[in-house]
């Protein structure tokens, strides 16, 4: 609870006993008025100054103006008819406050939860004077290159990598995973990470701007902008709904009795008054209004506590209607670590030809690299390594100590003309050429990600109905990875620029306009893939900012169980915020009909109006909790 928020409980809970003090106080006449008056106005000079500002700023039909209308008239009504019945004009705005005081704090707890988010940038680190002191500075003012020291308890503020220290980091912030980091020497760390116990000197690798911790940031500030189909709806539908609701509300007042004068009979001003007034009050669209987006909210800060980060609402709208969902391979449905499970070579040594495939990969980022700089553990020498050229869906070229080494598979072997041979050994080919000569082949294998079945069979279970493998990789390797995962789907030995033509195919075969591509990938040369389909989820985001920047959906890590929780939670979500459209207009079209003729009274009217938007805000806070 914030302090406005315990301002406001307090000044509701005032009235409220005033409210009920005055029930046993017998004073009549004037005296009565200036109570019952007080009490009105302690409870309720906000909502009349709002509507008063909304008529100054021309923009009166809201839900204010509503508010006030309805029980100003409700006051003039009672004064009019001598009754001293003022308690349903109170009772009104009490339960209307209470209402929107009930709404504030719903939307502060969701916000909470993406503020634990939030609180991930920290707003100093710690860099070492001449004397060895630490001496806390402004992370903006921080350039490359330059050695923070990361005590335990404290946040990494920015990206960079370990020089000296070993730690343990939480990254559950950034992850939702609950299982803590280990790192040492040389190992990276990414800024929103909490440091458990040892001291880090990290020696930073991005500017505080760039790091992961205040690209997420921007990327969820950024998500409340971007509006669902269904809350322009919601808005559209108000700002049509409230005039109609108006005016609806003055025929009534006025036509019946004029009616009646005409044709003779006794006009009843104030009962036509008084039912256009509960009109009025029962129809205020706030339960929608409110309710909507804060399923959303709900909704996306719900994910982000699993480590599901999704950019705005018309993602998560988008994401439920997903039918198809496609993968890429390497990263994603497998672990991306690949393990040398052979070396041969044609004419130079073992060593040599490992030594030469690592040094080319040497600034590379795709997986592959990764894993040949692993088996080569004596990467860091004095070789020099330049003119490093990576050809997406082939391999890299590069000059290694003035050779020219070229690894990939058999197309980048066609494209320099090196005679390659296959090998007989399952797994992943890697050829290499030394000078446009072949020089023999690596034979390395990755493995499926433990997880990646049972999120397959997960995501079939949440209403996917067709899951699609496209990989670079060799026939053989693929095809063996979609038998092992059941998967409906398999292309492979694809260039980026086929998968983007095969996801165009798959968006044709569409059955209809809902029935959503998705596809996942992590990032790594599958940019344009990710923004062609209709929805793009990157994964193992953590430190990625290309995969951050592309994908609509960013998971944090890269766990594939991730994406059915991100599909589960989307369409609980929708389903809420389809439950609550129907309750509110269901509820308020009824209760406007019987307040028309008559059947409802001003406390009727309350619960139709409080009442259903308490109902909705509860049901939207559901959003929140969904388990993955
Ligand atoms: P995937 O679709 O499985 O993610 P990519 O499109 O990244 O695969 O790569 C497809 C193929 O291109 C790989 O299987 C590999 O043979 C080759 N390749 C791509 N990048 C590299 C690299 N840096 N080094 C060696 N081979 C590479
Ligand atoms: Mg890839």
């Amino acid at each position: 609870m914030n302090k406005k928020q315990k301002r406001n409980l307090i000044r509701i809970l005032i009235a409220a006993v005033m409210f009920i003090a005055l029930y046993f106080i017998p004073v009549t006449g004037v005296p009565r008025f200036i109570l019952y008056l007080a009490v009105y106005l302690e409870v309720g000079y906000d909502i009349l100054w709002k509507a008063i500002k909304g008529i100054k700023n021309r923009q009166p039909l809201d839900e204010n103006l509503l508010m006030a209308l309805a029980t100003i008239g409700a006051i003039a009504l009672a004064l009019y008819e001598k009754s001293g019945d003022y308690a349903e004009a109170i009772a009104v705005m009490l339960f209307y406050q209470i209402g929107e005081w009930f709404q504030s704090y719903a939307v502060g707890k969701s916000r909470k939860n993406i503020s634990a988010l939030m609180d991930i940038a920290p707003d100093y680190a710690n860099i070492e004077d001449e004397n060895g002191q630490l001496e806390p500075v402004d992370p903006d003012d921080i350039e490359i290159g330059t050695v923070i020291v990361i005590e335990p308890g404290e946040r990494v503020p920015i990206d960079g990598v370990v020089i000296s220290g070993t730690s343990s980091l939480n990254t559950s912030a950034l992850t939702g995973e609950s299982v803590p980091r280990d790192v040492a020497e040389g190992d990276e760390v990414i800024s929103g990470c909490i440091n458990l116990n040892g001291v880090l000197r990290v020696r930073t690798t991005k500017e505080f701007g760039e790091s992961t911790a205040s690209k997420v940031l921007e990327l969820i500030e950024d998500a409340s902008s971007r509006k669902s189909q269904s809350e322009n709806f919601i808005s559209r539908f108000a700002r049509i709904y409230t005039p109609v609701v108006v005016i609806s509300a003055l025929v009534l007042a006025i036509i019946p009795p004029l009616f009646l004068l005409l044709t003779g009979q006794v006009p009843a001003w104030e009962t036509w008054i008084y039912r256009a007034l509960i009109f009025l009050v029962i129809s205020c669209p706030c339960a929608l209004v409110v309710s909507i987006p804060l399923s959303f909210f709900a909704g996306i800060g719900g994910a982000s506590r699993h480590g599901v980060l999704v950019k705005g609402s018309n993602y998560l709208e988008v994401l439920s209607e997903t039918k198809t969902v496609v993968f890429d391979k390497t990263g994603t449905l497998t672990k991306g670590v690949f393990e040398v499970t052979a070396i041969h070579p044609d004419h130079v040594d073992e060593h040599h030809l490992l030594h030469m495939a690592a040094h080319a990969e040497r600034y590379s980022k795709h997986p592959i690299a990764n894993s040949l700089r692993l088996a080569y553990p004596d990467e860091a020498d004095d070789c020099t390594v330049e003119d490093v050229e990576e050809i997406a869906g082939h391999g890299i070229t590069a000059r290694v100590n003035g050779d020219v080494i070229g690894v990939g598979n058999s197309k980048l072997m066609e494209k320099l003309g090196a005679e390659w041979h296959n090998c007989h050994k399952p797994g992943t080919i890697l050829h290499v050429a030394i000078n446009g000569t072949y020089a023999g082949h690596i034979v390395i294998s990755d493995v499926i990600k433990p997880n990646s079945k049972e999120a397959i069979e997960r995501l079939k279970k949440n209403g996917v109905e067709q899951t699609v493998m496209l990989t670079g990789d060799a026939k053989q390797v693929a095809e063996n990875v979609g038998k092992e995962l059941n998967l409906d789907r398999v292309y492979s030995e694809l260039l980026p620029q086929d998968k983007v033509a095969h996801v165009e195919q798959l968006l044709q075969e569409k059955k209809s306009e809902k029935a959503r591509v998705a596809f996942v990938g992590d990032g790594i040369n599958d940019a344009p893939v990710l923004s062609r389909s209709d929805i793009g989820i990157a994964m193992g985001a953590l430190g990625s900012d290309a995969a951050i920047e592309a994908a609509d959906i960013v998971l944090m890590d890269d766990d594939p169980l991730k994406i059915s929780t991100a599909v589960k939670i989307s369409r609980k979500c929708l389903r809420i915020v389809k439950e609550n459209i129907w309750f509110a207009i269901g509820v308020k079209v009824a209760c406007l009909i019987l307040g028309a003729f008559g059947v409802a009274n001003m406390w009727f009217a309350i619960f139709a109006d409080v009442g259903v938007m308490v109902l909705a805000v509860l049901n939207a806070i559901r959003c929140m909790f969904i388990k993955p």
